[in-house]
């Protein structure tokens, strides 16, 4: 059985009684500098000079410095700019200026685990990683709740590292919900499998195909993008109640039935196969490769995707149809329904 950690598990001063640097502020960003400033930590924002955060970030009331100062300022770093750049970033801004004593965290091991960035020794390596967007750790956290979080240390140069890690999950909300013990292998691994496969990759295609097959056979697009799109969430919701199961109690035993006898002829068992190798590329880091060096020649190939994306049929569909129903509550300021990136 994992490891669990509550709010009685943790100590909050040992994270008070330190100075936190946030290196970015976007989705994560925002929301740990939030939290923490809430729970009564010291914390500052580091930023890259004329980043488009800055203001953001001064307008939410935070003292905002550059990655170097930053760095030289804290005693836990926390990166949280895109997984992409924190190589870039460490070498030039952190690395010089991160000293005995200090701790390195993150929310992601991506770049440990695939040896983008080696720390030295002497520091702590931790990570807390929220499983959920930015926002959500936000809102629930305003809200009294929190997300869980999973914890890992990848170096313990102080001997306080899992107590640290613990008090800074405590400060962000995550020990309210529950905090479960992991390693930077496994939730890397992990979290890329997830997001790749089911959470991301797997439901989109889902979703677009399923809206493809419906409209390609004549049915009306507004009616196919309610049917596979917008009950999804609604679905999702009593899976994540009650598992698979309160989701079957709770559809009509003719969806009940069709789950079972259909399910099965979509998704079958030589998708599992494929997800082994999607794996396997994780693991041996063909993945975290094809990525990096993606991103290291402009994100062509990244941005070219994200376009052919956006363009689906489906987007244009629900983009109008969300205009015109009252459900629709935009929740994040920052978010602007149908911008392309
Ligand atoms: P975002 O894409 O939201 O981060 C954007 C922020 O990073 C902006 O403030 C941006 O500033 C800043 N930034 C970009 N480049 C630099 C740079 N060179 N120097 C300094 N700051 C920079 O990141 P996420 O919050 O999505 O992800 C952060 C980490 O959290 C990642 O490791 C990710 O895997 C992990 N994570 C993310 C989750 C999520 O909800 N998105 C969930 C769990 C983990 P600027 O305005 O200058 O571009
Ligand atoms: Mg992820
Ligand atoms: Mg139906």
């Amino acid at each position: 059985m994992a490891e669990l950690f509550y709010e009685k598990d943790a100590d909050l001063s040992l994270i008070q009684g330190k100075k936190v640097a946030i290196v970015g502020y976007g989705s994560q960003g925002h929301a740990h500098a939030q939290n923490l400033r809430d729970s009564g930590v010291e914390v500052r924002v580091a930023l890259r000079l004329g980043s488009n955060s800055t203001a953001k970030a001064e307008a939410d009331g935070f003292t905002v410095m550059t990655v170097a100062d930053a760095t030289k300022w804290a005693d836990l770093i926390m990166i949280l700019a895109p997984d992409q750049h924190q190589r870039g970033i460490y070498a030039e801004d952190i690395a010089p200026y991160l000293t005995e004593g200090k701790t390195l965290a993150f929310a992601h091991g991506f770049n440990i685990r695939f040896g983008y960035i080696t720390p030295p020794a002497g520091v702590d390596v931790i990570l807390i990683a929220p499983k959920a967007p930015g926002h959500t750790v936000r809102r629930e956290f305003v809200a009294g709740r929190g997300i869980p979080d999973i914890i890992a240390v990848e170096q313990d140069a102080s001997g306080e590292a899992w107590e640290v890690a613990k008090a800074y999950a405590k400060g962000i909300g995550g020990t309210r919900a529950g905090v479960i013990k992991t390693t930077f292998t496994e939730e890397t691994e992990t979290d890329l499998f997830g997001e790749q496969s089911v959470l991301c990759g797997g439901t989109s295609r889902l979703i677009q195909y399923g809206f493809e097959v419906l409209t390609e056979a004549g049915y009306q697009p507004e009616i196919a993008y309610f049917e596979v799109l917008h009950e999804l969430k609604l679905i999702v919701d009593l899976i994540h109640e009650g598992g698979i199961t309160k989701q079957r109690w709770s559809v009509s035993d003719t969806a009940e039935y069709g789950d079972y006898v259909s399910g099965p002829r979509i998704i079958d068992a030589s998708v599992k196969e494929r997800m082994k190798d999607v794996l396997t590329d994780i693991q041996t880091g063909v993945f975290a490769k094809r990525f990096i060096d993606d991103q290291d020649n402009g994100a062509v190939e990244f941005k070219n995707l994200r376009m052919e994306g956006e363009s689906h049929p489906i987007e244009t569909t629900g983009r109008e149809l969300r205009k015109l129903f009252a459900w629709q509550d935009a929740k994040d300021s920052d978010y602007v329904d149908g911008q392309t990136a």
